[in-house]
């Protein structure tokens, strides 16, 4: 009821620690001053809360007005005197906020002015944010901000066997009412450790967990394992690797097993090996292959590494594919190659290497380049040369081949000169004239390539000479006169001679040996194309003998000819023993056209006279029919004889067989005559085995042929038996012949086989063109492949003249022993020609197809009993089980084997099957 009031009350000192936002809570109550009578203008209805921060107590000395007031503070409710008695007393909560406070304590005080209060209680705190664990982290208890809007940033700590994520620590937020707020990055289990509520716990045995990135521990890969707790990673079992690169997820691996059904086959002193997959990986698909070379010696056997000179097509390690090429081996060599699987665990591998191996003899080869020519003397008419032996002779040298032609020469006339030692003279050049020159060697195994063309020119001629020539001979007319009456004379001799001689052509011609040339006068008789004689008839009758068709008995018909029957008989002229022959026929109701080219062949024929050309009797042409009269011929034609004789004769014989007919056609050719249509088939054999070139004719022996076919460039031609130059641009030579005549050489070695097998006329050309040829037949001397190959030059001055090829058929008929097989080599070389012409053997469906195919089905029970009843198991037959079927005749042994390695070899190269030899 006094006016003026002032009374306080103060609390102790509170120490305020890390708080920097203090709240006040006060419960008070108060009675309002209406229901105190007699107060009027003294009571009050509120009071004063003020503050003061100190850094310690301070006792009573503080002063009234050191005070900071926080808040003038009044009830919501207040109560009147009336209602005490009813104890309804209303408790009044006010909160207020005093910060950021700065001491490390304060003092709270209480002004009351006059008013009825009862302070019931005061309650002072400060708020926190609680200890928590959050994504892995665990967050510290935090004291809010001083500010009402701040957040405290916390970092979090990860729990044990936790990392923080990389550039993601865990981190939170306080918020001034003491919730954490905004979680940012986390923690994760370490390697070994997987997340269990907001713990990281070891991995169990036999589980690892080789990355924090990981979530879950995973059970080990195959072939691993670990015994211990919290592993990042399995160990391998025995025997088992895993490469540096491989991650701990994948299973252990092991090195790969040996490379399976290596085969080989050899082609001079280029092997090529191919192989199949190993039987095992080792679990992996990184495997590669990697190929050893060694050169043994005979005996005792001492291998070496091949060394750098040999090369390896396309690599000799890191082989993707299951093939490999050597090349640059030595002629006549022992190798071994061991095929090696290998994948990214071999190197970490203690155990024994596995490898295929197989020995290998190279085969000959005909010698390198001769590359190191010099001239050592160059004369107005002469040059001499010398040089180095190839580098790889390959065999004894025996003799080098000097070609050399003059290089402004249109139509490049190539000469020769032959010697037997690294140098050589050639004469009879022109002065002033530049040269080209290009050497060979030549071995056992055939001449080597030509080295690098060398152009060297000759002297120029003294012109002191040729002045002095002139002038002796202008200065003496009679020494003139004397050469002109000397030269014509000669001339008119020769006139003379062939006119004497009748239709032979007379020429010089160079004929060299061992270097030294000499001049020899030669006189061949020349072929007369019948087509160039207005009347037929009478060329029938300058070259065939008419006979009386009283002379002939018919006895059978052995053939169809195109003109009419063909039938064998005798002949019995006058005076002569009677002799089988063969008789032509020309059916009745000819026309004159066909008279004319029927008598053509007789006409052409009767020209002929030669062991090796079939000989023609006498026609008959005054009679009906009309006749041509020929030796007998046997054994008929050479295709058919061979494919009934399979197998039956030796090497040598065959090649006599060859050289007789390079014999004719030596004499052919000679005369200027071109067969074009030189093929076994058009060879007749007599009893003797004596081949004799046949079937001659213009346009209509090639009409004739059932194998001539019609070409781009008009015309039918035989494509298998002609050279491509003929079949491009109907170039057809002596050379051409000669191409012919290397298709019959194979015909020959191959018993009658086809050539190209049964490719197509097309593919036969698109091959040729790119430069394949046909590979050597079975049991085929390489010598005579190599003679084939040479007849089979694409540059026709390249290949042999019939000259040569007799000669060296007649030299390896002397030397059987070039004629031997070196053995131990595959004889019939997977060349990629195999590839598109021989039969697709795999489109067989049965053993007895195939045994039909080669006629050969009389074999079908053998092979039925000893339980070959797939191709496959076929192709895997040797010679051993051939024979062992019993089939004794050594002909069909070869025949059949010669069919299982085509077959094999398609295998190899069509579908990649490998098949062990
Ligand atoms: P050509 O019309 O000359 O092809 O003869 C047709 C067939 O008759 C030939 O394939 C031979 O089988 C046969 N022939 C032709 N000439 C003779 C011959 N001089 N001796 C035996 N058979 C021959």
């Amino acid at each position: 009821m006094e006016p003026n009031q002032n009374n306080w009350l103060r609390t102790n000192w509170i120490e305020k620690g890390t708080a920097q936002r203090i709240f006040v809570e006060l419960k008070f109550t108060l009675r309002d001053c209406n229901s105190l009578p007699g107060v009027v203008g003294t009571c009050k209805e509120t009071f004063n809360l003020y503050y003061q921060e100190t850094d310690s107590e301070m006792g009573r000395s503080l002063r009234e007005n050191q005070y900071v007031k926080i808040d003038t503070i009044a009830a919501d409710e207040s109560f009147t005197q009336g209602d005490l008695g009813e104890r309804k007393m209303k408790l009044n909560t006010e909160v207020r906020i005093i910060g950021p406070l700065s001491r490390r304590g304060f003092y709270l005080a209480f002004q009351d002015v006059g008013a009825c209060i009862a302070l019931v209680s005061v309650k002072v705190y400060y708020k926190k944010c609680w200890s928590i664990i959050e994504n892995l982290a665990t967050f510290p208890d935090t004291v809010t901000g001083s500010e009402f809007s701040s957040l405290v940033e916390v970092e979090g700590a990860c729990v044990s066997d936790a990392e923080e994520e990389a550039e993601n620590s865990p981190k939170m937020h306080c918020s001034a009412e003491g919730e954490w707020l905004v979680p940012i990055g986390k923690c994760i289990c370490r390697a070994g450790f997987h997340q269990k509520g907001d713990a990281c716990e070891p991995c169990g045995r036999g589980f690892y967990k080789s990355s924090s990135q990981d979530l879950q521990c995973s059970r080990c890969p195959a072939h691993s394992f670990n015994d211990r707790e919290g592993s990042w990673r399995c160990d391998c079992e025995d025997g088992y690797y895993r490469a540096l690169s491989d991650p701990p997820s994948v299973a252990c691996t092991r090195p790969p097993s040996a490379p399976q059904n290596l085969v080989y086959n050899i082609n001079q002193t280029t092997v090529s090996l191919e192989w199949s997959l190993p039987a095992d990986t080792g679990g992996r698909n990184d495997v590669t292959y990697r190929v050893i070379c060694r050169r043994c010696s005979w005996e005792p056997e001492e291998c070496v590494p091949c060394g750098p000179n040999v090369g390896y097509s396309p690599a000799q390690s890191g082989l993707v594919d299951t093939y490999v090429s050597i090349v640059d081996l030595l002629a006549h060599a022992n190798y071994t190659f061991e095929v090696e699987a290998v994948n990214g665990v071999s190197d970490l591998s203690r155990t024994q290497r596995l490898f295929a191996a197989v020995s290998i003899a190279t085969g000959q080869a005909a010698p390198s380049q001769v590359s190191e020519v010099i001239k050592e003397k160059v004369q107005q008419r002469s040059i001499q040369l010398s040089w180095q032996e190839p580098q790889q002779p390959n065999g004894v040298i025996t003799e080098y081949e000097i070609k050399y032609y003059e290089k402004d020469q249109k139509d490049r006339v190539y000469s020769t000169v032959r010697s037997k030692s690294t140098s050589a003279t050639v004469n009879n050049l022109k002065p002033s004239t530049a040269y080209v020159f290009q050497i060979r060697a030549f071995t056992e195994a055939g001449y080597g390539t030509y080295g690098p063309r060398l152009e060297i020119t000759t002297k120029e001629e003294a012109t002191g000479r040729i002045s002095s020539a002139i002038v002796s001979s202008e200065q003496n007319p009679v020494i003139i006169i004397a050469v002109v009456a000397v030269a014509g004379t000669i001339i008119l001799v020769f006139m003379v001679f062939g006119f004497i001689i009748g239709r032979r052509h007379c020429g010089y011609s160079k004929a060299d040996q061992e270097g030294d040339e000499e001049l020899y006068f030669q006189c061949t008789k020349t072929y007369i194309d019948p087509e160039t004689y207005e009347d037929p008839n009478r060329a029938v009758h300058q070259f065939a003998k008419e006979l009386d068709a009283s002379c002939i008995k018919i006895e059978r018909v052995i053939g169809a000819g195109e003109f009419g029957e063909v039938c064998s008989g005798r002949l019995k002229l006058p005076g002569k023993r009677d002799a089988s022959v063969a008789i032509k026929t020309l059916k009745v109701g000819y026309t004159e056209k066909q008279r004319r080219d029927f008598l053509c062949e007789a006409s052409i024929m009767g020209q002929f006279d030669h062991p090796n050309v079939v000989h023609l009797e006498g026609v008959v042409t005054r009679g009906k029919p009309v006749m041509i009269v020929i030796e007998y011929m046997e054994n008929g034609s050479l295709d058919g004889f061979l494919r009934k004789h399979d197998g039956q004769f030796t090497v040598i014989q065959l090649v006599g067989m060859l050289r007789g007919i390079a014999a004719g056609m030596r004499y052919l050719s000679d005369m200027g005559y071109v067969h074009r249509d030189l093929a076994a088939r058009n060879i007749l054999v007599n009893s003797n085995l004596v081949c004799k070139v046949s079937d001659f004719g213009l346009s209509r022996v090639i009409d004739d042929d059932p194998e001539a076919v019609y070409t781009t460039t008009g015309g039918k031609i035989p494509v298998r038996w002609t050279a491509p130059e003929a079949i491009q641009y109907r170039k057809f030579t002596s050379a051409s012949d000669v191409w012919s005549y290397g298709i019959v050489m194979w015909e020959v070695m191959s018993y009658g086989e086809r050539p190209y097998w049964d490719m197509s006329n097309q593919d036969v050309i698109k091959a040729i063109e790119e430069g394949y040829r046909l590979p050597a037949p079975m049991d085929c001397p390489p010598g005579l492949h190599q003679l084939m190959l040479d007849c089979w030059q694409k540059d026709r001055a390249e290949r042999p003249k019939f000259d040569q090829i007799v000669g060296i058929l007649d030299k390896m008929i002397r030397n059987p022993n070039t004629l031997k097989t070196p053995a131990g080599t595959c004889t019939r070389p997977i060349s990629p020609l195999l590839d598109q012409s021989t039969p697709d053997f795999t489109a067989f469906r049965s053993v007895g197809e195939w045994l039909e195919a080669i006629k050969m089905e009389r074999y079908r029970d053998n092979f039925t009993a000893a339980g070959y009843s797939s191709l496959e198991s076929v192709a895997r037959m040797s010679i051993e089980d051939v024979m062992s079927l019993g089939i004794t005749l050594v002909g069909h042994q070869k025949k059949i084997m010669s069919s299982i390695q085509t077959m094999r070899a398609q295998m190899l190269h069509l579908h990649g099957t490998g098949v062990q030899v």
